[in-house]
């Protein structure tokens, strides 16, 4: 898991390992669009190379690039041939601004080797004001191409759902298709519990997992329905399952600073086993630059990767 707004492999220690070739960039093209609930829009995006080889793991994140107003498609920035990400992400910066594409997180919800398409789900956020990739999911349609950077195990570290006696998996609504993913990732009845937040019942979905998994809907928005979150995981964790968890934490960044701090000061759970990000940033776009405590958070991350 990577912070809301630095590329993967920035200053990640994944970075310094050997890298493929050539980098996973890619244009991807809209071959089917469905609402899975009223604020849920599922996108599939083909192109030939996601054909064959098995992109399908859990938490599997990729950059998607949105083109500007006025433009048909995203200018992409050309990748350095060495497949140095770094270079590549400065390539992306010396596109002048009013061409630059936009570019935000998201995660593979599903990949379809067959027919060489993943599923992207939107959660369509927007109160008055749209971002560019909520405003890009509420009127795609067939046709429309995006760039797309990723998924690579070289630029997010794979999480591994198995780890620990038991999982406790905690998601917003736009965490919600990554929770998913690593909801099927589960080993077979592994006791697991999962707490979601989503705006209110049209937006649950079924989350099938070989595991044994009770979930927990919390309903509500913004900074109250957070701190519904975090109540509703403070409340349950008397009853916890016996055992060391696993832990995974996705959704608001200061949401997630909360959830982690509680579970790890309050709860004595190994920071270590606690895979986290911070999706988003309340009143912040994945364009502005990283808080105090997004470095703060950056920095303790790659100290616990590194001893
Ligand atoms: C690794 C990773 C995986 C992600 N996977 C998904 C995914 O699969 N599906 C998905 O929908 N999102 C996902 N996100 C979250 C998504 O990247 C952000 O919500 C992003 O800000 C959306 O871009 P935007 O252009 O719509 O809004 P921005 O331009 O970034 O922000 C515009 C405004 O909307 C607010 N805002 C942004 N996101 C939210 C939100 N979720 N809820 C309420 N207000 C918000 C901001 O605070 C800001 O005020 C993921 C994020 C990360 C880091």
């Amino acid at each position: 898991m990577t912070s809301p707004n630095r590329p993967e492999g920035q200053s990640s220690p994944q970075s310094r390992l050997p890298r493929p070739l050539p980098l996973p960039l890619r244009r991807v093209r809209v071959t089917g669009v469905r609402s899975l609930t009223p604020r849920m829009v599922r996108v599939t995006l083909g192109d030939p190379s996601l054909a064959g080889a098995s992109l399908a793991r859990p938490d599997a994140q990729v950059k998607l690039f949105f083109p500007r107003a006025g433009q048909a498609e995203p200018v992409l920035p050309t990748p350095d041939p060495d497949g140095d990400v770094m270079r590549w992400y400065a390539a992306y910066g010396a596109i002048p601004e009013e061409r630059r594409p936009w570019m935000r997180s998201f995660t593979v919800r599903a990949h379809d080797p067959a027919a060489g398409t993943v599923d992207i789900d939107f959660l369509l956020h927007g109160g008055e004001e749209d971002g560019p990739a909520t405003g890009w999911a509420r009127r795609a349609r067939p046709g429309d191409v995006l760039g797309m950077f990723g998924p690579s195990d070289h630029f997010a570290a794979p999480v591994d759902p198995g780890a620990g006696d038991w999982a406790l998996l905690v998601a917003d609504a736009c965490a919600l298709p990554a929770l998913a993913t690593v909801a099927e990732a589960l080993p077979p009845g592994r006791r697991a519990l999962a707490f979601v937040r989503v705006a209110d019942p049209a937006e649950r979905q079924p989350l099938p997992t070989p595991g044994d998994l009770t979930v927990h809907w919390v309903y509500g928005d913004g900074p109250a329905g957070d701190e519904s979150l975090v109540a509703a995981v403070r409340s349950a964790a008397e009853g916890f399952p016996a055992g060391a968890p696993y832990v995974w934490l996705a959704g608001e960044a200061g949401t997630v600073r909360a959830l982690r701090r509680h579970l790890v000061e309050e709860r004595g759970v190994d920071r270590r086993a606690i895979d986290f990000a911070g999706y988003w940033r309340r009143r912040l776009t994945q364009d502005d630059a990283p808080t105090a405590e997004d470095l703060a958070e950056a920095r303790e991350r790659l100290a616990m990767r590194a001893g």
